[in-house]
């Protein structure tokens, strides 16, 4: 038995089964948390795994952890974001010396991790802000892990070894999901963003069971069925496999599917909200995400059921069956999923290099962070091997421009058209398909029609607007003499 060196300080769900991993890669670690009953049945229950030797289960108080894992030791921290990590990170740090190293892999926001970076980097003590995806299964198995602080060279020094060790390894070639992401927040943002566009692939697919079911007629085994042949399609990912799984679920009751006894009524735990926040509060411009909006909005309104049954009471809306072919309208709807699929990580991408450059993370590596969430996260899918093709080779400026997605949008949007057009007319909504389809069509047209409101703005608050023939800066005397003045 080794002495310890790194420490996990969170022993609830996610801290508990990834210290197992630790150990189970070999390396000492010791055990904390506030209440120790509770690391107490942690060690107990994994008393007999092989690896069990390496688990050091610490009880008391935070000097108790310091002193068996020393003052410059390696800390993980995995509690509840906000107030419980700064109130850990407050206990730990007057006992540790420079040169330890913090780890916070909580799921907190990148401000908070900027913050945190500000606060602790004076004393000499490095601060990484750790992003962790895939649940208890991935914390115990493997989990993607997107860690940003300062300074990549600490990073490789004191956090690569452990972190690769433990992190998933990518079928496709065996490489660990984990890279160096970036200084300050970086770590967090693109976790955040990750869940961003998890919330939107799960719209997308929630849609497209919702057609199935209510305008095609289909059952939920049925519709398990499909997701099942997607999977070894364009669209193969962990969500459309899990989706038939738990589509094709049938009721403990023994009475029909599972899934048609489950309330419609979905939860949030922000990060979806904070992806949105943040998109607005980018000082160049808005960084449009109608998908990732869509899927938010989507929740929302899910969870407010009292009032929708209320107001269901009040309109009728009723759903008509689609005539067309049933077999085709499932293929377009197919194709149509992997281009809103295609549309929602362009704006995910998108904002994270927006992200990237308002925060100074130092240049976000896009065919990296594509590459780690190959595996282990909840949007693991052999479709971002694609993404890391196409940002390592040549990176274009948009996703939508790099060759196999460009002929795949090309190829696909009579599809998308041909599915938003049957759910329209079958009252089914489809906010998330609707919001990336004119995504798509805003963001390749030359021409939109915000000459109008231009010349609204101009009209009503002197606003000014710029000419399509001529440079400068134009104002008209809307209520005068309609003279047009240079500015
Ligand atoms: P959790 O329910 O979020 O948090 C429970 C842990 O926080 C316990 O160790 C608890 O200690 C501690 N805690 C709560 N309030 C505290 C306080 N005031 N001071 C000190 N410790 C306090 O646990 P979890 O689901 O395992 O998640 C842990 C962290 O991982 C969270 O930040 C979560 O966001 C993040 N995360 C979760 C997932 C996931 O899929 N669940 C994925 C990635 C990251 P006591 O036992 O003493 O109450």
């Amino acid at each position: 038995m080794g002495a310890p060196q790194l420490a996990m300080i969170g022993m609830a769900v996610m801290g508990s089964n990834f210290a197992q991993n630790f150990a189970e890669k070999g390396f000492d670690i010791a055990l904390f948390n506030r209440t120790d009953s509770v690391t107490k049945e942690v060690y107990e229950s994994a008393k007999n795994e092989p690896y069990a030797d390496k688990l050091h289960p610490v009880y008391g108080e935070m000097p108790d952890l310091v002193e068996k894992v020393g003052k410059q030791g390696t800390y993980f921290i995995m509690v509840k974001a906000g107030f419980p990590t700064d109130a850990m990170i407050e206990q730990l740090l007057p006992l540790l010396e420079p040169g330890a190293v913090i780890v916070d892999c909580s799921n907190a926001h990148y401000k908070d991790t900027a913050r945190r970076h500000e606060e602790i980097s004076p004393k000499k003590i490095h601060f990484f802000g750790c992003g962790v995806s895939g649940g208890e299964e991935g914390a115990r198995h493997g989990p993607s892990i997107m860690p940003g602080g300062y300074s990549r060279e600490v990073y490789e020094e004191k956090l690569k070894g452990p972190l690769e060790a433990v992190a998933a390894k990518a079928p496709q070639d065996g490489k660990p999901c984990v890279t160096y992401i970036g200084n300050g927040g970086g770590g967090h943002y693109v976790k955040m963003v990750h869940n961003g566009i998890e919330y939107a692939d799960m719209q997308l697919i929630a849609e497209a069971y919702d057609f199935m079911t209510r305008a095609l007629g289909m059952s939920a085994a049925e519709i398990g069925a499909v997701f099942e042949q997607w999977n070894s399609g364009v669209l193969e990912s962990y969500l459309i496999e899990i989706t038939a799984e738990v589509l094709k679920q049938q009721d403990p009751s023994g009475q029909g599917q599972l899934v048609d006894f489950i309330l419609d009524a979905a939860q949030m735990k922000g990060t979806g909200t904070w992806t949105v926040i943040s998109s607005l509060e980018i000082s160049d411009g808005v960084i449009p995400l109608p998908g990732i909006y869509a899927a938010v909005e989507s929740r929302a309104i899910s969870w407010k059921k009292d009032a929708r049954v209320t107001m269901s009471k009040e309109f009728s809306f009723p759903v008509t069956q689609y005539e067309g072919d049933k077999e085709q309208i499932i293929k377009d709807l197919e194709q149509a999923l992997y281009v809103a699929k295609i549309a929602c990580y362009t704006q995910g991408i998108e904002l994270m290099q927006a992200g990237d450059k308002e925060y100074e993370f130092g240049g976000l590596d896009i065919a990296s962070i594509a590459e780690i969430w190959r595996d282990g996260c909840i949007i693991r899918a052999n479709f971002l091997g694609d993404i890391t093709d196409a940002y390592r080779k040549n990176p274009p400026s948009n996703l939508l421009l790099a060759a196999v997605f460009k002929a795949a949008v090309t190829e696909g949007m009579t599809a998308v058209n041909n599915v938003c057009v049957a759910a329209i007319h079958a009252h089914v909504p489809f906010m998330a398909f609707d919001a990336s389809r004119d995504y798509i069509l805003q963001a390749t047209s030359e021409r939109l029609p915000q000459n109008l409101t231009q010349g609204q703005r101009d009209f009503f608050g002197a606003h000014t607007y710029k000419r399509t023939d001529k440079k400068g800066t134009f104002h008209t005397e809307w209520s005068g003499d309609r003279s047009e003045k240079e500015l």
